[in-house]
């Protein structure tokens, strides 16, 4: 039995006992219990301090396991599942009778995926049921995207956990509610709205026409400690260093086009031109600019197309409001007609 394996069973024992693992996937590190298990779920919550009331994306090793857990599955989300799983694409339907209401907040519907990680398939496969995984960080702050992440956001509060290196994708799956006549996507991410209707080969309807509820999008998320700030892309510069002049330690994520632009601030970071490379490294340049003592983080949103959009979505949210008693932020943002 190699090491792998053996850590393998050891995390899918701990899941069959009720335990808590944090288990790799292509998106961001998972905190996984077993999804028929409501006693286990609560331990989901109270290690997050997430509210009961957010529902969590139950993890699958296949297609043929979705009708175990939900009902009713439409043709369109058939044929998402077949094209995206394994990937970063979760589907809400509606709720199969096995599902503890723990899992979906007390909705109707359930939110499911098969991660594109052989870890992650590996325990599913050796635990042979579902995994209901939120991402393994407190409520409200940065997902991890490493297994060191995970330790220093959950510590003690985890039973295993699975090191599977660093998460290809770097932010959460793409939420499409297939409830509806016509698809919409709840949540922007991994998998990109162009090929989601290529495949469909028909536009999504506007997510906010769907009737499904989604709890858990609050307005700040996916925040660092350090205030964010987001500017017009040629105001990085001089707002940067107005905040630097005014005492704050400010942390600058650079965006390409102005890559060689010299700035005055107490940590730069030049942002990758690709897509794909920034989303890989969203969260872990959040978390490096908090370690280095960074209280403000200005940045501009990247354009809002293909992973630009998750970009985007996640940048708003780690810079959505703070308490009132926030003045360093909240001036910032009046004297500067910020876009959020
Ligand atoms: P995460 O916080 O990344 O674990 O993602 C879970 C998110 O998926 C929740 O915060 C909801 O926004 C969404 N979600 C999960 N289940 C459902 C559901 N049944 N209906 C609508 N959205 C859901
Ligand atoms: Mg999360």
């Amino acid at each position: 039995m190699t090491a792998r394996t053996r850590d393998i069973e050891k995390a899918a024992g701990a899941l069959r006992a009720g335990g808590l693992v944090a288990l790799p996937t292509e998106t961001v590190y998972g905190l996984g219990a077993n999804a028929a298990d409501p006693a286990a779920l609560a331990r989901v919550f109270q290690a997050k301090g997430r509210p009961p009331s957010h529902p969590l994306i139950v993890h699958l090793c296949g297609p043929e396991h979705l009708d175990l857990w939900v009902e009713d599955v439409p043709p369109a989300a058939r044929l998402l599942a077949e094209h995206f799983w394994p990937g970063p694409l979760t589907l809400v339907l509606r709720r199969g009778r096995r599902v503890p209401r723990e899992a979906t907040g007390g909705l109707d519907t359930v939110a499911v995926r098969v991660p594109d990680h052989p870890v992650a398939l590996a325990l599913l496969a050796a635990f042979d049921g579902g995994v209901a995984a939120p991402s393994a960080n407190r409520f409200g702050s940065v997902s991890p995207t490493t297994a060191d992440h995970v330790r220093a956001e959950l510590g003690d509060a985890v039973d295993f956990v699975l090191d599977g290196g660093p998460c290809e994708v770097g932010v959460e799956s793409t939420i499409v509610d297939t409830t509806s006549e016509i698809p919409s996507i709840l949540r922007p991410g991994g998998v990109i709205r162009e090929d989601l209707e290529t495949v469909l080969g028909r536009p999504l309807a506007d997510g906010s026409t769907s009737r499904v509820r989604v709890p858990g999008q609050h307005p700040t998320h996916y925040a660092p400690r350090a205030r964010v700030v987001l500017v017009k892309p040629d105001k990085v510069v001089a707002e940067a260093e107005l905040a630097q002049e005014h005492g704050h330690q400010v942390g600058v994520l650079v965006p390409p086009a102005l890559a060689d632009a010299p700035v005055k601030a107490h940590a730069v970071v030049a942002l990758p031109r690709s897509m794909a490379a920034y989303a890989r490294g969203l969260y872990g340049l959040l978390r490096e600019l908090d370690q280095r003592g960074c209280d403000l983080i200005v940045t501009s949103l990247p354009v809002q197309q293909g992973l630009g959009l998750a970009i985007a979505n996640r940048l708003r949210r780690a810079a959505g409001p703070r308490p009132p008693n926030d003045t360093a932020t909240n001036a910032i943002r009046r004297q500067r007609g910020v876009s959020r």
